[in-house]
């Protein structure tokens, strides 16, 4: 099963597909992971991508493409995957829809997260990913705090802001690029039939867990 999550920044995309991934084996691939470590390793496309990251600019689809179609060949990836971060732009979605055809292949579900703004900005501002690259569990200090401050706790290490996430001029540019780049997709995948929106907010009472499970329950319960 292939499953995009959509959605703005901050709405929860990474801890849903971390949910569903770990309680149905579905790998999560998310691209800002990817970006993150090779940024941390200073490899040159991390060295490259952070040029456009640090600003809060989407890295060119030049880079972003050839990064996934070459994750989409990973012999984990071929009873499905997890998009999280891709497609962020209609290209990139067309794309998507081109080499997953060529593989006998489709996308079956886009999970599309709605948040209010104002939470949106807020959830940005207090969340912190653990610094263990093979971790990037991710928490806030005010909806899901660490056991222990600035631990994480699934594997100990210590946690930290992202720096697109400490600087509100970044936060402002990624906001404004995914109302105009990305939400189109919400149309996109509507119109092919596989659009799943769900409201995720303290108004409301549902967070990402909420939403993860339910996802889980109907993926099961359609095997
Ligand atoms: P967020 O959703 O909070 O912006 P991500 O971890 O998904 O965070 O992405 C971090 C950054 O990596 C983005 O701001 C963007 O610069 C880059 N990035 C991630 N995915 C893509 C993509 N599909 N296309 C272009 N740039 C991307
Ligand atoms: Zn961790």
């Amino acid at each position: 099963m292939n499953i995009i999550m959509l959605g703005a920044q901050g709405t929860g995309k990474g801890t849903v597909a971390g949910i569903i991934s770990e309680k149905t084996g579905i790998p999560q691939i998310s691209t800002g992971d990817i970006f993150r470590k090779n940024i941390s390793e200073k490899t040159p496309l991390g060295i490259e991508a952070d040029k456009y990251i640090s600003k809060g600019n989407l890295v060119p689809d030049e880079i972003t493409i050839p990064m996934v179609e070459d994750r989409l060949t990973w012999e984990d990836a071929q009873a499905g995957v997890i998009l999280d971060g891709f497609p962020r732009n209609i290209a990139q979605a067309e794309k998507l829809d081109e080499i997953l055809k060529a593989k006998g292949k489709k996308i079956d579900l886009v999970i599309n997260l709605v948040t209010p703004k104002e939470e949106i900005i807020d959830r940005m501002l207090t969340r912190r990913v653990c610094t263990n690259q093979e971790c990037k569990t991710t928490y806030n200090i005010k909806l899901h705090p660490p056991k222990k401050e600035g631990i994480c706790d699934k594997c100990g290490a210590p946690l930290k802001q992202r720096e697109d996430d400490s600087d509100p001029e970044a936060i402002k540019r990624r906001l404004e690029i995914y109302e105009e780049k990305t939400s189109p997709l919400v149309e996109y995948y509507k119109n092919k039939g596989v659009l799943r929106t769900e409201t995720v907010s303290i108004t409301v009472n549902r967070m990402g867990q909420d939403v993860a499970n339910d996802v889980i329950k109907d993926i099961k319960g359609a095997q």
